[in-house]
């Protein structure tokens, strides 16, 4: 075994988005061993989102909103973090309870549950390492590998993903700076553009379309922004990608030695794509459900997790439904 990583943890947390720093904070803040590992080399970049959420995510997530983690406020209560700047902090805070945060480190292979344990296989900047948890967390977003390698879920179909262009658009000249505004755009139905302020003359701008169309997304954003006088002649000051579940969550978000949080289990609305609360609130539910079992991360101790989550999966179930059944009338001549 490596030195420089235990031969065993406590628990994995596998992504450090807003499922696993929730699920981190919590376990730490319960007197649990916690590594989490990151496969990108800096926590929190690049962006994948529009970072519009609920201020209840705070709770989740166990700390008072800084400044620095806030761009603007939004109606609706709705407030668009920074989330670049949130998830290097929270990070980095985590590292000062004690947790041990592993950028540039990736799960290649999970084993079966033997003996109370998963070993797990690590890719790390310095070549693969190996240890044993006793429970891993998967929060390892959308393409989730965890879920794959322990045959919880297969890979998303090209219908059931959205994929996502955004663009952070500066010097537009917006009438309502804090509303925000969704167009479901009926040639692209069930899919839509958004426009997220983010300031006073500035917004996250982007559109989600069916993954197998995603090559027309700049095509169709420019095109977009071409027709808004609120947009047009904005400046482009950065491009954000990446894409959304639109399935049923998870049946089963727990196996022996596993829990699956956030958009790994596919929550996210399907019809806005909106993910950050899912993500925090159901990796506040898996650590409640594994404190309850008294830390046996057995799959029927675990079981009280998909509980815990009904709430949450009646309002994707019925989100999901709406995506469906969303046929608009043809404008009135
Ligand atoms: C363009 C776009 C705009 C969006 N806008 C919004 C919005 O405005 N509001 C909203 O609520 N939601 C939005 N979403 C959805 C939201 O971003 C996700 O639902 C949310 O980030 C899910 O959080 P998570 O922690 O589950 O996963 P993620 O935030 O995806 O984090 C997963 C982490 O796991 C890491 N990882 C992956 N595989 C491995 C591995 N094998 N080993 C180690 N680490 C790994 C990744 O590097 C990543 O950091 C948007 C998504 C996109 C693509």
């Amino acid at each position: 075994m490596d030195g420089s990583f235990p031969a065993k943890v406590e628990v994995l947390v596998v992504g450090a988005g807003p499922a696993g720093l929730t699920a981190a904070h919590r376990l730490l803040k319960a007197g649990s061993q916690v590594l989490v590992v990151d496969a990108r080399r800096r926590i929190g970049h690049p962006l994948r989102c529009a970072e519009a959420t609920e201020p209840g995510f705070f709770e989740d997530l166990g700390f008072e909103p800084r400044p620095t983690w806030l761009r603007w406020t939004l109606d609706n209560k709705l407030v668009m973090l920074n989330r670049p700047r949130l998830e290097e902090e929270v990070a980095a805070e985590l590292a000062r309870l004690g947790a041990r945060v592993e950028p540039a480190t990736a799960v290649t292979a999970l084993g079966p549950y033997e003996r109370g344990l998963r070993s797990v296989t690590l890719a790390t900047a310095t070549g693969p390492r190996r240890l044993q948890a006793h429970l891993v967390i998967a929060a390892d977003g959308v393409a989730s590998s965890v879920t794959r390698m322990t045959g919880l879920a297969g890979r998303l179909r090209a219908h059931e993903l959205g994929a996502c262009l955004a663009y952070r658009l500066q010097r537009i000249r917006l009438k309502h700076p804090r509303r925000v505004l969704m167009h479901f755009a009926p040639e692209l139905r069930p899919y839509y553009f958004w426009i997220l302020p983010s300031g006073p003359d500035e917004a996250n701008v982007g559109v989600s379309i069916l993954a197998h169309r995603g090559h027309a997304a700049a095509l169709i954003l420019e095109s977009y922004l071409r027709r808004s006088p609120e947009l047009a002649g904005g400046t482009i000051v950065e491009r954000i990608t990446g894409f959304v579940p639109s399935a049923l969550p998870l049946p089963t978000p727990y196996a022996d030695g596993l829990l699956v949080v956030g958009a790994a289990a596919r929550m996210v609305d399907p019809v806005i794509g909106a993910g950050i609360k899912h993500a925090s609130t159901s990796a506040r539910h898996a650590v409640e459900s594994y404190l309850a079992a008294r830390r046996s991360a057995t799959a029927a101790d675990l079981a009280s997790y998909r509980l815990r989550l009904e709430p949450t999966y009646g309002h994707l179930h019925l989100s999901l439904l709406r995506r469906y059944t969303n046929v608009q009338p043809p404008p009135s001549k």
